[in-house]
This record gives structure tokens, sequence and C-alpha cells, in this order.
């Protein structure tokens, strides 16, 4: 589903991105780890073409991000298409960013009635049935700020998983919470991975990433340091920087 080979990116001087490697199977999970400034957040982001890459290959469900292949040549896709391809990727930030105008039913609604098209009974049909599948069945008339953080996360997941993405894309999704709120959205992460969504997830819940992650990549400074099966690189690391890492999150 995702394949990356040796993607690069730069902020003017800034090396970010010095080359990835990474391969997620459909239906897996990928939990992505590494201390802040590595790159995590950036390398999320070239998935969904929120940034362009500047070197190396990077393909989504065998198709390169943000281009067409014409023959034996490689077509820039112009920004319709390629907010046609964001559509099938769902992200979930650190911050919510739920419409505080918008009910969570509303927030949910949104996309698929104004970007896909979908009539406002279908929509509502299908958010009625995503608040259930988070455990908010009773708070589709709520506003974001008559709800948790939790909740508003969940709510949040509800609202990308609107638009039946292939792929979901978590960037520390649990790290804005208080630790009580954490373990709720953990457990609609851990329900959504059975169901068999495809998933990376950007965590330091190493707990999570054992139990849930099918690989676990440990990246530092643009580079990824190691990755392979959870129980080995979150127990028994090969590399020193990732036991240090590990000591401190731990
Ligand atoms: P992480 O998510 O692992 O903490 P990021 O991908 O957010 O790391 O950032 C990696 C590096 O890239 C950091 O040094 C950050 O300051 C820099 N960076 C990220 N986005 C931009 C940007 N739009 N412009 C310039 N520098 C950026
Ligand atoms: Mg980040």
């Amino acid at each position: 589903m995702v394949h990356a080979r040796g993607v690069r990116k730069h902020f003017g001087k800034l090396q970010v991105l010095k080359g990835i490697d990474l391969s997620v199977e459909r239906g897996q999970v990928c939990c992505l780890l590494g201390p802040s400034g590595s790159g995590k957040s950036t390398f999320l982001r070239c998935i969904n073409h929120l940034e362009k890459i500047d070197g190396g290959r990077l393909a989504v469900d065998g198709d390169l991000v943000g281009y067409r292949r014409h023959g034996t040549r490689l077509h820039e896709l112009r920004e319709k298409a390629i907010a046609a391809h964001r559509r099938d990727i769902g992200m979930v930030f650190q911050r919510f960013n739920l419409f505080p105008h918008l009910t969570a039913e509303q927030n949910i609604m949104e996309a698929p009635v104004r970007v896909a098209g979908v009539s406002t009974a279908t929509a509502r049909a299908n958010a009625r049935r995503l608040l259930d599948q988070v455990g908010l069945g009773g708070r589709a008339g709520h506003y974001p700020a008559q709800l948790s953080g939790g909740q508003q996360q969940r709510v949040a997941i509800a609202r990308a998983l609107a638009m039946k993405p292939k792929l979901m894309l978590f960037d520390e999704p649990t790290s804005a919470l208080d630790p009580e709120l954490v373990g709720d959205v953990l457990d609609v992460m851990r329900q959504l991975a059975a169901d068999g969504m495809t998933m990376v997830v950007v965590t330091h819940e190493i707990g999570f990433a054992r139990e849930v992650g099918d690989t676990a990549v440990f990246m530092d400074d643009g580079r990824v340091v190691e990755s392979g099966d959870p129980q080995k690189v979150l127990v028994d690391p090969e590399q020193e920087r990732t036991r240090v890492f590990l000591s401190k999150v731990l």
C-alpha cells in the first residue's frame, strides 16, 4: 500500500529526509517512532502529498504520489488530481482540528456532502454509524467544545473514515490528550486495525506499537535507523540509538 525507496526532502538547506526506505503491506499497521525533529511528520505529509519529495520514489497503492505514468514518461499531476488521490488517504493529527461551529455529526458529514457529493441523508446515516463505531453514539449533536479531547479525537477519526480511505495516517494522535483519555482513542485504532485498515501511526505509545503494530520503524535524523517486528525493535533493538530513545520514552 505504501512503498518508499530513497525518499528525500529538504527545506532550504535543511535535509529533513535523507533517503527513507519503508514499505507497508495492505492491511498492516506500521508504527513510526523517533525523536522530535527526526522527520516523522514530514514523511507522513509526503505520503498524502502535502509535501513534495525531492528525490527517491514514493508510491501509494501502486501509484507514484503526485505523478501519472504515460508510456515511459511521468507527468506531474495537477492540483485537482492530487486532491482526488488525497481523498483516499485519511489523516488524523495531534490536534483534532474539528470545525468548532459544527456538531460531531456535521463535522463527519462535511467532506462526504461537500467534496464527494453524497446526499445529506446518506451522509448522516453514515456519520451515525461511524459515531457508533468510535463509541460516541450518543454525541451526534454535541459541538467540539462540549466534548473531551479524547472524544474530539475519536470524532476526528470518524471524520477521516467517512471518506472511506484505503490508508489511514495518524500523527501522534494521543500526544495532546490527558493520560486517562488516551486509552479510548487507542481502542478505536486497535479495532480499526483488527478490521483490516492499513495504517501508518506515528506514536510514542510503545505498548500500542508492540501489540498492534505489524512493523515498527525507528527514525532518527531523517533516516530509518532500524525497522522490523515490534517485538524485536521495541524490546531488544540492534542499534544503540534505538535503545537510548526507548529508555527515554518508557
Ligand atoms: P518530527 O515529526 O519527527 O518531529 P518533522 O517532520 O516535523 O519531525 O520535522 C523535521 C525537521 O524539519 C525539523 O527540523 C523541522 O523544524 C523541519 N521542518 C518541518 N517542516 C518544515 C517546513 N515547512 N519548513 C521548514 N522546516 C520544516
Ligand atoms: Mg511530528
